[in-house]
């Protein structure tokens, strides 16, 4: 887990803070495009070893050695585990790319030492720069448990510094209550309760409004004039604003969740997979381009990854048993959740379920959340019904109820 806080460094300290981002990301980028060298053309085998011994060279005879050594050793070793986790699961994540300047602005601090000046300000070391005010939104206890810690800018110009701490228990005693949640477009979530959620969608409409005329702004503005600068500035802080409104959200709603319920089923939602496909160039255009397009942006603007991200971790370190099913969605929007017929006509409309067989009407979200909460009790041994054997679907297409995931068990 990690807590984020808003680092305040004086003008001397932000020029060392911004050396030791471009330091992390020239290592992080040569790193990488000798490791994508060695994958072409198989010279030498290169290790994080072999590398970092190659980094204590180049410190002694370029001006990489005026940086700080262990800063630039972080990030060889951020490449070597971005390496691990696609080797582990490349479904997850992506083979490592480029850093990029503006964008991917950080670097780790190792040995991490904090001190506390009062109930409001701290103080963390880093290399070179010394020590760094940060501004305290936590329990000092929570902070000084982290081990390391990883400085960031973001694109509005904010430095934060985030603290890697053991999760602390999550306090929650048994509800007996279970839940489905089907995640859409119309409601971000719908539970099988019946209740709708929504996330936080893009500002009020006067902060709509001034992103929309700072896009027009800069769509007039010449390209590297100080004035486009400026507008970037301005649209980045928006951007930001609305990115911290939605993680808050996304922490409260999952706490909500987790605190309630003893078994929450969630849809497997392949959110990458869904991204990757609609990705297509003018000349080799991916499979349902179109369609998929404005899909992406709804999951990608709402966050899944990161709220069942969040879900897992607060799951997984409650007091008392959570379970987190994660069940194939397939046909849980056409079946009825009543009788269990299965068909395309069903679905009256975008909001709408009426079954063709029995007349059950319902919202078709809320049809669907009570579906994935029973496909998830069956996967569970809760008694619930999968209705294995839908009515209207043959034998092949049938949702393939082995391959539900089991997320976790614990105790
Ligand atoms: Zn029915």
């Amino acid at each position: 887990m990690s807590i984020r806080q808003r680092l305040c460094p004086d003008p001397e300290s932000a020029t060392w803070l911004a050396k030791h981002c471009s330091d992390s990301r020239f290592v992080y980028n040569l790193g990488l495009e000798q490791r994508n060298l060695w994958c072409r053309h198989r010279a030498a085998r290169i290790t994080t070893v072999s590398q970092q011994k190659e980094l204590a060279e180049a410190r002694r005879e370029t001006w990489l050695g005026k940086g700080s050594s262990s800063v630039q050793q972080a990030a060889l070793r951020d490449l070597d585990r971005a390496f691990q986790n696609w080797w582990k699961s490349p479904h997850h994540f992506a083979h490592p790319t480029w850093r990029r300047a503006g964008i991917h602005e950080g670097f780790y601090v190792r040995d991490l030492q904090v001190r506390q000046i009062n109930g409001r300000w701290g103080e963390v070391q880093v290399p070179k720069a010394g020590w760094v005010r940060f501004r305290i939104s936590r329990q000092w206890a929570e902070i000084t448990a982290a081990t390391s810690a990883r400085v960031t800018l973001d694109r509005s110009g904010r430095w934060h510094v985030s603290f890697t701490t053991p999760s602390p228990a999550f306090q929650r005693k048994a509800s007996g209550a279970e839940v489905g949640l089907d995640m859409g477009v119309a409601a971000s979530i719908t539970t099988s309760d019946g209740v709708h959620l929504w996330i936080p969608t893009l500002l009020s409409a006067g902060e709509a409004q001034r992103k929309y005329r700072l896009q027009r702004q800069l769509s007039r503005q010449q390209k590297g004039s100080n004035r486009r600068a400026y507008t970037r500035r301005c649209m980045a802080r928006l951007a930001a604003k609305e990115a911290d409104r939605r993680r808050n959200w996304i922490e409260t709603t999952t706490t909500q969740l987790v605190r309630d319920f003893d078994l929450v089923v969630i849809e497997d939602l392949r959110v990458k997979n869904m991204v990757r496909s609609a990705n297509g160039t003018v000349a080799n255009p991916g499979r349902n381009v179109r369609q998929k397009a404005g899909l992406n942006r709804s999951i990608h603007a709402q966050s899944w990854a990161l709220f069942r991200q969040r879900l897992t971790d607060k799951a997984t370190h409650a007091t008392d048993l959570v379970e987190l099913v994660a069940v194939n969605p397939a046909y849980t929007s056409q079946r009825c959740s009543v009788c269990g017929y299965t068909a395309k006509d069903n679905r009256e409309s975008q909001a709408i379920f009426r079954c063709r067989a029995c007349g059950f009407t319902a919202n078709a979200d809320v049809n669907a959340a009570i579906n994935i909460l029973a496909a998830g009790q069956a996967v569970t041994g809760r008694g619930g019904t999968s209705h294995a054997s839908p009515i209207g679907v043959d034998q092949a297409q049938r949702p393939d109820e082995a391959s539900t995931t089991r997320e976790l068990v614990l105790a």
